[in-house]
């Protein structure tokens, strides 16, 4: 007796997205919008776009353009090739007449010796380094242009439940009893990630000893154009500036000292904070938003399996003391995207393994570098012995000294180097 798997007929959607965050809306728009790249054709249907369905289970609360909301506790400091991919999908726009604040300067130092870098994007002729944005900023001005697009389908809240591969395509089934199909399904579904668990896709974590405590604070300083990042032994200790005098801290500890904090009333932690934190942050007003996370580092063993890809936080999570977290998700959707249009535009099937495999090729390795770089980072300013601290803060002001390693290292950290993407460019 065979056991053969039943067939889709035709299935209703190119690509089904699980998980309208920032980096699964990026890449609806990626595949769906009209960037001038976009030549894309749906497989044997030469002149229609594709098809493409996100899934979301939980949009953020509206933030309309004009009005004034208190900050979100989640912010990402994009870079330069995020703002290009946020452009090129005309979601830029969404964001500016939101809130976003653009920073010039960054700075990093040693808490226990006297080894520091500045960088400026002046000293590369740039206009600026990056922008401070909300999180649920970016997903909603993601989500203008989602809503813009006839050939996007959102479906919220709408929670995937399980979904089988076939051979021409994935069914999904919804926690409604509602089912979905597609060509391909992209888990965009975070770190918990539904999709690479059922996909039997393995996953490599190592969760770190420290926490990090997150708060919205209101300093005396006026509107600030630099984020800073302070390394103790304890863990580092980084301010990003919001508009006006808003601005976000990030507290790295032992979980328990984060618990402690995190149990402090405002006066408490606000003096707390006042003493611990350097003095570049200034006279703090008042705190407005706290909370703590856990830190983790994991990488998939596959970004892709049978009919299935996985991008952003679904696929790696790395240590957020650079910021590089969404960073790295939105190349991901930009080069899926891609792929994918290359491929349609070529006839052929966009879930196959070997469109898909071209894929995992171009993130995987560039991916592991940076998941490696961060941990390195965060290794080099644990508790050291007085040689490995000397040796460390004569890196930070070697590295300020030298201009070709120092101008080269802010290219990176604005994303403009490396393969990137057509739209990120
Ligand atoms: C303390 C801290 C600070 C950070 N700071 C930065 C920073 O400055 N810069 C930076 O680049 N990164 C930063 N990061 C990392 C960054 O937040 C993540 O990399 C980013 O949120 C990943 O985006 P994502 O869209 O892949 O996943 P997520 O943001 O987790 O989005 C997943 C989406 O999928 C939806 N979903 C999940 N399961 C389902 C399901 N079954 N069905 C339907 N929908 C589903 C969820 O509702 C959610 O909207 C930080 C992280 C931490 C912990």
């Amino acid at each position: 007796m065979t056991h053969e798997k039943p067939e889709l007929n035709v299935p209703e959607y190119d690509v089904i997205v699980v998980g309208g965050g920032m980096v699964g809306s990026m890449l609806c728009a990626a595949l769906a919008s009209d960037t001038d790249n976009n030549h894309s054709l749906g497989p044997n249907r030469q002149d229609e776009p594709l098809r493409v369905c996100v899934l979301e289970h939980q949009l953020p609360a509206a933030f309309e353009p004009g009005s004034e909301p208190a900050y979100d506790l989640r912010v990402s400091a994009l870079s330069i090739a995020s703002e290009q991919m946020l452009k090129r999908v005309g979601a830029w726009e969404g964001i500016k007449t939101r809130r976003a604040c653009e920073y010039k300067r960054l700075s990093v130092w040693d808490g226990e010796r006297d080894g520091r870098t500045d960088f400026n994007c002046a000293d590369i002729n740039a206009d600026h380094l990056g922008h401070i944005v909300e999180n649920r900023v970016i997903q909603l001005a993601l989500m203008d242009v989602l809503s813009e697009l006839t050939n996007v389908t959102v479906v919220t809240p709408a929670r995937l439940s399980r979904f089988r591969q076939l051979n021409h395509g994935v069914e999904v089934v919804l926690d409604s009893g509602n089912t979905v199909s597609a060509r391909l399904l992209v888990g965009a579904d975070g770190a918990n990630s539904v999709v690479r668990q059922q996909a039997g896709i393995a996953m490599e974590k190592k969760l770190y000893p420290q926490h990090a405590l997150v708060a919205n604070v209101q300093t005396a300083l006026s509107q600030q154009d630099i984020t800073w990042q302070r390394f103790v032994p304890t863990g580092a200790q980084a301010f990003l500036p919001l508009c006006g005098q808003q601005g976000s801290i990030v507290w790295y500890h032992s979980k328990e000292e984060i618990e402690q904090l995190k149990s402090l009333d405002e006066d408490a932690f606000l003096q707390a904070l006042q003493q611990s934190f350097p003095e570049e942050l200034g006279p703090v007003e008042a705190i407005h938003a706290r909370g703590a996370f856990p830190i983790a580092k994991a990488h998939a063993k596959d970004y892709v399996a049978n009919r299935v890809a996985l991008v952003g936080d679904a696929a790696h999570t790395v240590h957020p003391l650079a910021g590089q977290g969404v960073n790295i998700g939105l190349l991901d959707a930009a080069a899926l995207a891609q792929v994918i249009h290359e491929a349609v535009a070529k006839g052929r099937d966009p879930g196959t393994h070997a469109v898909l495999r071209r894929y995992q090729r171009w993130r995987y390795g560039d991916n592991q570098l940076m998941i490696t770089a961060l941990d390195s980072l965060y290794e080099a300013f644990k508790p050291r012995p007085m040689l490995v601290q000397q040796l460390r803060s004569a890196s930070l002001n070697l590295v300020d000294q030298m201009a070709p390693i120092k101008h080269q290292l802010m290219r990176h950290a604005m994303g403009v180097s490396g393969d990137l993407p057509d739209i990120a460019r």
